[in-house]
């Protein structure tokens, strides 16, 4: 099974992703961190993407539409895969019906009003964690793994209100693309915590995979 994960910045893309890899077993693909990768190893597209993050704006799609499909093209995929932060617009959608078969979007939606304090109060950890400072009472590494959690450079008021006008202008539209495709799941997380918000999608997803 292929998913895309849709939902704006904060919304848990990436929190609801690595539940899902382990339980059905899919590649988690996220663009964002291969971004972020190529920026902490220097690489062309590292240096390409750096002003594009830094602004909270979209890295061009010629050089995210490859890299995408360089990825889709390895053997770990073939079982099935999550895009997570791709498609991003609606030249990505498209593109990518043309080099892979998307059969569910999955839309998490989020009260806006509760954006920008999640972005803005998120510590990650390089193991892929994610948590508030709000829960984190002082603490400054990782549950699991022990290493010292840190704020991404974009995780800034600025940055993240370009970010959640790129994703209302750009990303949003998607919803409706993927809604006329008839494979749309949204949830609506509420006050849902993040094992709430796992188990409504696993419902979803286990009515389609039967
Ligand atoms: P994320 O980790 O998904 O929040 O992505 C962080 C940043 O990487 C975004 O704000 C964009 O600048 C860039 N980015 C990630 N995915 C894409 C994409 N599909 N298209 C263009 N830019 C992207």
């Amino acid at each position: 099974m292929n998913i895309v994960l849709l939902g704006a910045p904060g919304a848990g893309k990436g929190t609801q992703a690595a539940l899902l890899e382990k339980k059905y077993n899919l590649v988690h693909i996220s663009t964002g961190d291969i971004f972020r990768a190529n920026i902490k190893g220097g690489t062309p597209i590292g240096k390409v993407a750096k002003s594009y993050i830094d602004a909270g704006q979209l890295v061009p799609d010629s050089v995210t539409c490859d890299i995408v499909k360089d990825r889709l093209q390895q053997e770990d995929v073939k079982a099935g895969y999550m895009l997570d932060g791709f498609p991003r617009n609606l030249f990505q959608a498209q593109e990518l019906d043309k080099f892979a078969r998307v059969d569910a979007c999955i839309n998490i939606s989020v009260d806006p009003a509760l954006l920008m304090d999640r972005i803005c109060g998120r510590r990650v950890c390089s193991c892929g964690a994610s948590y508030h400072v709000s829960t984190l009472g002082g603490r400054t590494t990782c549950e699991k793994c022990g290493k010292p959690l840190y704020q991404r450079d974009d995780d800034n008021p600025e940055t993240v209100g370009a970010r959640l006008k790129t994703y209302q202008t750009q990303t949003a539209p998607l919803i409706d693309y993927y809604g006329a495709q008839g494979k749309l799941i949204t949830i609506e997380c509420g006050t849902a915590s993040p094992d709430g918000v796992f188990a409504m999608i696993c419902e979803k997803l286990d009515a389609i995979i039967k």
